[in-house]
C-alpha cells in the first residue's frame, strides 16, 4: 500500500518539543512501517513569517489527484494537515485516508470522528455559501429569478430566461386557492373540480391529484416568494394569488391538519429496505392491533417473511443506542468543535473582508466611469452599460455577504445539536410517540437493511463516526 508523508511546522512551534519536522518525520515513518504502508513522497512545509503559504502541501494534492495507487496520507496529527477550514474538505474530497500518528487521543476512533466532524461542518459551511460551483443560479436566485423549471401556472421565457405567468394555466391556480379558501372543500373535490372545469386547457398534462394540489397550495411562488436551499427569497416573478389569500390557505391546511389522529403512524415505516430484492418494507395493521412489516416486492414476488414490530423495537432501540455518547466525551467533542468553530472564524473574516474590497474596488470603477462620461471620455451608452454590469457584480457581492454571515450563524449551533442529540438519545427516544421515533431515525439512519428477522442499519454522516467510536469503547477523555 502506498503513501505520502506530510510534515508542517510554523516558526512559532519550532521551539515546542515534538513539533520539530525532524521528530514528525520519525513518527510517520515507523508508523508507515507499522501500518504497512510505503512512502513513496515526502512533503514538507516550513512557514515563517515572511512565508505563509503551503506550495507543498498543494503539491502534494496535486500529485495524489493524479496517482491512483496513493491511498493514504500519514501525517502527526490532523492540525499538521488542516491548517484551515476549506483543508478539511479538499483532504476528504480526495477520497484517501488521513492517517493520523498521534492524536490528542491515542485511539482511532476518536481521530477519525474529530476530522469527520471536522469535514462534515466544514462543508455544511461551504454548502451555506455554496459559491463557485452553483455561482450562476444562485446569481439568478439572489436577483429573484426561480433557477429551475417553472412551476404549473408559470412559464420559462426562452429568451429572457424569466419566469413570465401562464396566462393558460395561472387563472386555474388562482382558483384553486380561492375555492379552497372557503374551507368547504376537500382537496379530493377540489382536485375533481378543477379537472372538470378547466380540462381544455390542460393540454396533455396530467389531471391534479390530491397531493399535487396540496404542494401547489403550500408553494409560496404562488404569492411571489420562493424557497431555494431552505431559504425564502422574495421572486421577481408576478403573484398568481395575494399573500393574505395563501396565508388564509394555510391557516386552512393547519386548521384541517390538527384532528386528523386515527390515521396510523407507523414508527418505522420508510426505513427499511428489504434484503432480498431491496424494496421498500412496509407496514400494515391487522386486527386494529397487530402491526407487521413486509417487503412491498414491488419488483416481483418476494418471498422474504412478515414481522412483528414488537420484534423490531429492541433492534431499533439498539441502533439509537448505538449512537449514544455520555456526557464526558459529549464535552470533549464540543472542544474540538469549538476549535473548528475559530478556524472558521479566521476564514469568515478574511472572506468578509475580500469581499468588501472587492466591492470598494467595483465601487471605484462606477465612479471613474461617471468621471469620464462628465468630462465626455466615454458617451453615454458605454458608461450606462459598464456601471449596469459592475452594479450587477455589486449585488451578488451583497448578497454574498449576506449568505457568509448566516453561514456563521448556523455553523456551532449545528454542531451543538448534533452532540445533545447524541448524548441524550437513548433516553430520548424510548419515550417519543411512533410518528417522532420515525422522524428521530430518519434523522441517524439513511437506510436500513432487513435481512429475515436482522436489521442492519446505515448511519448518516456524522452519527457513522460516532457509532464506530461507540463501538470500539474506546474514547479518549
Ligand atoms: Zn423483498
Amino acid at each position: 500500500m502506498k503513501a505520502v508523508l506530510y510534515a508542517r511546522v510554523s516558526s512559532k512551534e519550532q521551539e515546542k518539543e515534538g513539533y520539530s519536522i525532524p521528530a514528525q518525520i520519525k513518527h510517520c515513518r515507523e508508523y508507515a512501517d507499522k501500518k504497512g504502508y510505503q512512502i513513496v513522497s515526502e512533503y514538507i512545509d516550513v512557514e515563517s513569517a515572511k512565508r505563509a503559504g503551503r506550495t507543498n502541501f498543494n503539491r502534494m494534492i496535486k500529485h495524489i489527484r493524479s496517482d491512483k495507487n496513493i491511498q493514504a496520507i500519514i501525517c502527526h496529527k490532523v492540525d499538521r494537515l488542516c491548517r484551515n477550514f476549506r483543508d478539511y474538505v479538499t483532504v476528504d474530497e480526495l477520497n484517501i485516508k488521513p492517517m493520523f500518528v498521534e492524536e490528542e487521543f491515542p485511539d482511532n476512533a476518536a481521530g477519525k470522528l474529530t476530522f469527520g466532524m471536522k469535514v462534515l461542518l466544514a462543508k455544511h459551511y461551504i454548502d451555506n455559501l455554496s459559491d463557485e460551483t452553483k455561482k450562476g443560479l444562485n446569481e439568478k436566485v439572489e436577483q429573484g429569478i426561480w433557477a429551475s423549471r417553472a412551476p404549473i401556472g408559470y412559464q420559462n421565457n426562452k429568451t429572457t430566461h424569466m419566469i413570465d405567468i401562464d396566462p393558460a394555466l395561472a387563472p386555474v391556480i388562482t382558483k384553486a386557492f380561492e375555492l379552497y379558501s372557503t374551507a368547504g372543500i376537500s382537496l379530493r373535490e377540489l382536485a375533481k373540480r378543477l379537472n372538470a372545469e378547466f380540462a381544455h386547457v390542460m393540454n396533455g398534462r396530467s389531471k391534479f391529484s390530491k397531493t399535487h394540489l396540496e404542494r401547489i397550495l403550500k408553494n409560496p411562488f404562488y404569492h411571489g416568494w420562493f424557497r431555494w436551499k431552505g431559504h425564502l427569497y422574495r421572486g421577481s416573478h408576478e403573484p398568481a394569488v395575494t399573500k393574505e389569500l395563501f396565508d388564509r390557505v394555510q391557516s386552512i391546511f393547519e386548521m384541517k391538519n390538527k384532528p386528523k389522529t386515527h390515521r396510523h403512524e407507523f414508527a418505522f415505516g420508510g426505513l427499511m429496505t428489504c434484503g432480498k430484492c431491496g424494496c421498500a418494507i412496509t407496514a400494515e395493521i391487522h386486527k386494529a392491533k397487530y402491526i407487521y412489516y413486509h417487503c412491498t416486492g414491488s419488483k416481483g414476488a418476494c418471498d422474504s417473511a412478515y414481522i412483528r414490530e414488537q420484534q423490531l423495537e429492541p433492534q431499533f432501540q439498539q441502533i439509537v443506542e448505538g449512537i449514544s455518547i455520555d456526557r464526558e466525551t459529549a464535552e470533549w467533542l464540543l472542544t474540538v468543535l469549538k476549535s473548528s468553530h475559530d478556524e472558521e472564524k479566521e476564514y469568515h473574516k478574511s472572506e468578509t473582508r475580500r469581499l468588501h474590497r472587492e466591492y470598494a474596488r467595483l465601487q471605484g470603477l462606477i465612479d471613474k466611469a461617471y468621471e469620464d462620461y462628465l468630462s465626455g471620455v466615454t458617451d453615454r451608452a458605454f458608461w450606462q452599460d459598464i456601471t449596469a454590469k459592475w452594479r450587477n457584480r455589486q449585488t451578488t457581492l451583497q448578497a454574498r455577504m449576506d449568505r457568509l454571515n448566516r453561514a456563521n450563524r448556523s455553523y456551532l449551533e449545528n454542531a451543538s445539536r448534533i452532540i445533545e442529540l447524541a448524548q441524550s438519545a437513548g433516553r430520548l427516544y424510548v419515550k417519543q410517540p411512533a410518528a417522532e421515533k420515525r422522524k428521530f431515525l430518519g434523522v441517524l439512519l439513511s437506510n436500513c437493511i432487513l435481512d429475515g428477522v436482522m436489521l442492519y442499519p446505515t448511519y448518516r454522516r456524522p452519527f457513522d463516526l460516532i457509532a464506530e467510536g461507540v463501538k470500539t469503547e474506546k474514547w479518549g477523555g
